[in-house]
């Protein structure tokens, strides 16, 4: 759902590991860097679960449940 709060430019992507939308400009879990990609997270569980086991997020094979 896009909602066009406000008209400045704020992005956000997927968290990776749960699937939901980050602000990429203020991530509450923060970002890292994978084969020369970078992804957000919406906090820093997500963020430490990706670093472990990033091709297995990536891949869809894992996920996490919220
Ligand atoms: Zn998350």
């Amino acid at each position: 759902m896009k909602i066009p709060f406000m008209s400045g430019k704020s992005e956000t992507a997927i968290d990776p590991v749960c699937d939901m939308s980050v602000d990429t400009g203020n991530p509450g879990g923060g970002a890292a860097t994978h084969a020369g990609e970078v992804y957000y997270f919406c906090g820093p569980g997500c963020r430490v679960a990706f670093e472990k086991d990033p091709e297995d997020y990536l891949s869809g094979e894992k996920s996490i449940e919220m």
